[in-house]
């Protein structure tokens, strides 16, 4: 409690009146700190693949000095430009919430095939190898929206499969048209989340607690993908279950 005030004192130095406000701060507190919090995960998250790209421009300066022509450089530039995608990533999250908060996500939509625009956001799966991607349902299904932007809620919804159901290998996406709208989910053999977690997953900075896993991220993926659909007019959803794995989705209307 926050209190403001003036005291009206006596002719014998007694108060004799207490003027004043007291205003409950416990809600600005707790935006107070969620905001502390976000700031030392995203100093955090954003040092890591600055650390290693520093890492990487040493040892490669070294070694261009020793060994101009060795075959270790191009490993050296590739695991550099990983931190630097890294970072890129995560500096676009954080600007596409202030565009969100702003009011300022533009659209720009186009006619597209969905399967073409899944292959191609998920080729860094399937250059990675760890896990196998497969694509069924209505692989004719046209698009009319943003391409950038269903291209980051897919991409979203992969790489949260990848990152927290490392157990399974498996990841299925499914393109249906379900009445006047399209739905694509994605569907992963993990852990599964705990139902009371559910109605938190697509708020601003949240994550479950894994109790003792450490993942990276910062809270914000679902986040932008439920602002990037609910902007196309659609809709947004996760079945999981406990031990079986989850299926996040998104609706848009068709034509
Ligand atoms: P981030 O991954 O940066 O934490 P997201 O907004 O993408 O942010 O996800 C929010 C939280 O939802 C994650 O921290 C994670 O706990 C949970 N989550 C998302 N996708 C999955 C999934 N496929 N399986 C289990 N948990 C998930």
């Amino acid at each position: 409690i926050r209190a403001q005030g003036k005291v009206y004192y006596g002719s014998i130095n007694k108060p004799l009146r207490i003027l004043g406000t007291l205003l409950d701060i416990t809600e600005f507190k707790h935006l107070q700190q969620q905001k502390d919090d976000f700031i030392s995960v995203a100093s955090h998250e954003l040092k890591t693949p600055m650390t290693s790209i520093k890492a990487s421009m040493q040892l490669l300066d070294r070694l261009i000095k020793v060994d101009p022509s060795s075959d270790k450089i191009p490993q050296f530039i590739n695991r550099g430009n990983s931190s630097l995608n890294k970072m890129q990533q995560l500096v676009d999250s954080l600007l596409n919430v202030s565009k969100i908060t702003a009011g300022q996500l533009t659209l720009y939509k186009t006619n597209f095939l969905a399967s073409q625009m899944i292959s191609e956001c998920c080729d860094h799966v399937r250059l990675a190898g760890t896990h196998e991607l497969e694509l069924t349902g209505d692989t004719e299904l046209e698009l009319y929206a943003d391409r950038q932007r269903i291209d980051q809620v897919v991409v979203n919804f992969v790489n949260n499969a990848v990152k927290y159901a490392p157990e399974s290998n498996r990841i299925i996406i499914n393109i249906s048209k379900q009445d006047d709208m399209v739905k694509i989910s994605v569907q992963d053999f993990g852990k599964g989340i705990p139902a009371e977690k559910i109605p938190h997953l697509f708020e601003r900075y949240y994550r479950v607690d894994t109790s003792g896993i450490q993942y990276s991220g910062l809270g914000l993926g679902l986040y932008i993908s439920a602002e990037i659909i609910d902007r196309h007019g659609g809709q947004m959803g996760v079945e999981s279950e406990i031990g079986k794995g989850s299926t996040f989705w998104f609706t848009i209307p068709l034509n």
